[in-house]
């Protein structure tokens, strides 16, 4: 099948985006432990630009690795762990570090599973945001760009792993 990328939010516009989180984390978080939580492997580079973002001398970043998708471009609604915490979340604060909310399935079995174990709180931060396609509600705290219902790439995010590399995120149009 052919297709191309079409550029859609440019590395100007992510980057001062990401500036803008950053300043809202740090005053939010100001005087408290902050554990990001990355979830691999979509939120690389957007945990990276991030954190250089976040004034905060207690903070710490752990990773997480699920998988939803294997390849295709619709959610299984199976979410496998691939890869589990390094650290306890015990009485922490933790960010959960998105690439994109598309369904919410992914982000509310996060949810589910580390509400089990114990945090002092639990936010969410995605890079990106579908609405119209949610088939189960979650609570966005910082959201860096709603878009509409398409299948993108770039910053982190692939098309059957490739393309994380674009320092842009565009469109995948099939022909
Ligand atoms: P959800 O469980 O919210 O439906 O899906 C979340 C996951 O689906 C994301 O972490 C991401 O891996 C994948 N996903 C959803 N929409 C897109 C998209 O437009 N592009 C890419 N590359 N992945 C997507």
């Amino acid at each position: 099948m052919s297709f191309k990328i079409v550029p859609m939010i440019t590395e100007n516009e992510i980057n001062e985006r990401i500036a803008e989180l950053g300043a809202e984390i740090s005053r939010d978080y100001k005087g408290e432990d902050l554990l990001i939580v990355g979830i691999l492997k979509g939120s690389m580079p957007f945990v990276c630009s991030l954190m250089w973002q976040i004034q905060n001398e207690g903070m710490s970043v752990d990773y997480m690795c699920v998988s939803s998708y294997g390849g295709e471009t619709e959610s299984s609604g199976i979410v496998r762990i691939l890869k589990d915490l390094d650290e306890s979340i015990e009485n922490k604060n933790v960010l959960i570090v998105e690439d994109i909310v598309d369904t919410g399935r992914t982000m509310s079995k996060l949810l589910e599973l580390l509400g089990t174990r114990n945090p002092k709180s639990i936010k969410i931060c995605t890079l990106l945001d579908k609405p119209s396609r949610r088939t189960v509600e979650v609570k966005l705290d910082y959201v860096g760009f709603e878009i509409e219902n398409r299948f993108v790439a770039g910053f982190g995010l692939d098309y059957d792993q490739h393309f994380r590399q674009l320092k842009f995120i565009g469109e995948v149009v099939f022909d």
